[in-house]
């Protein structure tokens, strides 16, 4: 499963802002690693650098040179509305003679082609084909008589999940949706302050967390310091994901370290699931701390069962079919002499599509363990998401296709049991109604459409000149 995107912004006169946000984006490269970008401002113009690929294979000494101002924001992204393609690629530049501004956007709006055929038929041209060029547009065409009134007129139309960033050639701004549904908080920096995704992005800069951007809060950034324009949503729909894979265990959201809220999963899960087993591993390396909790709650004493390349994906280098075979094998290596003649308890943080787990249990099968009993960390994933995460359609999703003992069989495991939504939300710590669950109850925070298509914009001819568009809506 992956998340939608990492976002980063600065405002400093006394930094390099733009190596700043590198680093920034780099300390987030976990939420999206298809493309990335910085934009910095100088106080009169706004100038971007973006690439296909991860932070580090994109920005060298000498295209980070070019990007000079006070002010910069930058983006990580994985494709979720428009393809994975350089055009697609954030922070997004748009401009009229009046308004020049760039914006990077974590999350997912789930009315875009209705606000991408009102743009197209007042004469917008698309470039790309995702739903932040249709939020970055229709700010330009806002009413309002400053940036922040624009941006609030804006977000009265927008449905959907939005974490942004945006700097205009004299201010950054961030905003958050009414419900909250991506994380995004507030640093300090010397001379001035930064915005990151999550606050490890933070952290490794050496800026200060100072709070969290509240739902519906707008923040602006200038010489004069932090502006608020707080909104009046008050109901909530955090991911709960972020809690289980996407954030590091090493970000704070909502107050709560999510080390130990992992650390509580897994403890769920022995207590929920229990077994005679004689190791407990986790599925390097994102439920590594589950499987602590797991094994501090239940005795049985925690391994290293699996070894994780962690330069897979970093090549641009394609396997060929025979190493494709291999699968997993590319990501994992098992360790015979941890595994052979044992009773293992596997935890995994979830199971999407089920094209992952049959490999890693047949894997260590193969190496010897003796009895395989799986513990995911998450319910069964029932319903699809449309705010920001790859998993769109019902079809995909084992848990919605089968129940848990056919899940169990088609993964060739022992046993399999999935941590209850109440044990989740007694592991997070905090009231139920703070998040959204939806893709395991299939109750939304907000109306959604039965099917959502990433490439939909596409389809109507967004990312292609104007007689395209009306050629193809004619037809
Ligand atoms: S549907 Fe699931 S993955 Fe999507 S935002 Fe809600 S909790 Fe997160």
């Amino acid at each position: 499963m992956h998340e939608s995107c990492g976002i980063f912004g600065v405002y400093s006169p006394e930094e390099d802002v733009a190596r700043l946000t590198f680093f920034g984006l780099f300390a987030l490269q976990h939420r999206g690693q298809e493309s990335a970008g910085i934009a910095t401002a100088d106080g009169t113009k706004i100038r971007l650098h973006r690439g296909m690929g991860r932070v580090a294979n994109i920005f060298t000494e000498e295209n980070l040179k070019p990007l000079t101002g006070h002010i910069a924001i930058g983006h990580n992204r994985y494709s979720t509305s428009g393809s994975s393609n350089p055009t697609n690629s954030q922070p997004i530049l748009v401009g009229n003679d009046g308004v020049q501004l760039a914006i990077a956007h974590n999350g997912n709006l789930v009315n875009a082609t209705y606000l991408y055929k009102e743009l197209v038929d007042q004469g917008y041209v698309f470039h790309g084909s995702t739903d932040s060029e249709v939020i970055a547009n229709l700010i330009l065409s806002a009413p309002g008589k400053d940036m922040a009134e624009k941006i609030r007129y804006t977000m009265r139309r927008l449905q959907g999940a939005y974490s942004i960033v945006i700097i205009t050639p004299t201010e950054l701004y961030a905003l958050r949706d009414p419900l909250g549904v991506r994380p995004i908080c507030i640093g300090k920096v010397d001379g001035g302050l930064a915005i990151a995704s999550e606050t490890c992005g933070l952290d490794h800069i050496g800026a200060s967390f100072i709070r969290e951007i509240e739902p519906d809060e707008i923040v602006k950034i200038d010489k004069k310091g932090l502006h608020s324009y707080p909104g009046d949503s008050k109901q909530r729909g955090l991911c709960i994901f972020e809690y289980i894979y996407f954030a590091r265990p090493d970000s704070v959201i909502n107050g709560k370290l999510l080390y130990p809220t992992r650390l509580a999963m897994g403890a769920g899960l022995a207590r929920e699931y229990p077994i005679d087993g004689d190791i407990v591993m986790g599925v390097p390396d994102s439920a590594n701390a589950a499987a602590t909790g797991y094994a501090r709650e239940s005795g049985i004493p925690v391994v290293d069962g699996l070894v994780k390349n962690r330069y897979v994906g970093r090549t641009f280098i394609e396997p060929d079919q025979r190493m494709r075979d291999l699968g997993v094998r590319l990501k994992f290596n098992p360790l015979p002499q941890v595994l052979d003649g044992e009773r293992c308890v596997v935890v995994d943080d979830s199971i999407v599509r089920g094209t992952t787990t049959p490999s890693i249990v047949k894997l260590l099968r193969k190496a010897g363990a003796k009895e395989i009993h799986v513990r995911i960390c998450a319910p069964p994933i029932k319903f699809p998401c449309y705010f920001g995460v790859d998993m769109a359609t019902k079809q995909e999703l084992i848990a919605a296709q089968k129940s848990v003992p056919e899940i169990c069989k088609f993964i060739g495991a022992d046993s399999l049991g999935y941590l209850s939504v109440e044990g989740l939300i007694k592991a997070v710590g905090l009231p139920r109604e703070k998040f959204c669950l939806a893709c395991f109850t299939g109750e939304y925070p907000i109306p959604v459409q039965l099917e959502m298509d990433k490439l939909a914009l596409e389809t109507m001819g967004a990312g292609k000149p104007k007689e395209a568009c009306d050629a193809m809506e004619d037809k």
